[in-house]
C-alpha cells in the first residue's frame, strides 16, 4: 500500500482510538461480575430437588478469581439495579479488546510506512570513478 494511503488509514484509526479512549477514561460505576441464574440442589436427602424439581432458579453475580468461580447470591429485588452495572463492565471489556486491536493495526500501519522508507545501503554508498 502507498504510504499516503497508509497515512490516511492511520488517521481513521487514531480517530477511532481517541473515541474509545474518551469513553474508557471516565467510566460509570460497574461491577466486574456477570449475572447468572442457577437452579440448586440442596443437601437434604429426600428433598423434591432430588426428583428433578430443583430450587430456584436464583440470581447470582459470578466472577472468576484466580481460576476459581466466585458467586454472590443476589436477591430478586436487586437484580434490576445490577443489570446496568454488569452491562457496563461487559462493554468496558469489549472496548478494551477493540482498543488492543486498533493499537495492533496502528503498529502494523507504522511498520508498513517504515518498510516503505527503507533504502538499500548499497545505493547510498558513493562509488569512486
Ligand atoms: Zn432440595
Amino acid at each position: 500500500m502507498e504510504p499516503s494511503r497508509i497515512r490516511q488509514q492511520l488517521g481513521y484509526l487514531k480517530k477511532e482510538r481517541n473515541y474509545l479512549e474518551y469513553k474508557l477514561v471516565r467510566p460509570y460505576q460497574m461491577v466486574p461480575y456477570s449475572l447468572v441464574r442457577l437452579a440448586n440442589i440442596c443437601g437434604k436427602p429426600r428433598c423434591r430437588c432430588k426428583k428433578g424439581k430443583p430450587h430456584g432458579p436464583y440470581w447470582y453475580l459470578s466472577t472468576k478469581e484466580k481460576g476459581k468461580t466466585r458467586m454472590i447470591y443476589l436477591p430478586k429485588k436487586e437484580v434490576a439495579s445490577f443489570i446496568p452495572l454488569v452491562e457496563r463492565y461487559k462493554e468496558y471489556q469489549s472496548s478494551l479488546t477493540k482498543l488492543r486491536r486498533l493499537n495492533q493495526k496502528i503498529i502494523q500501519s507504522l511498520t508498513q510506512i517504515e518498510k516503505a522508507s527503507f533504502t538499500k545501503p548499497e545505493q547510498k554508498i558513493r562509488k569512486k570513478d
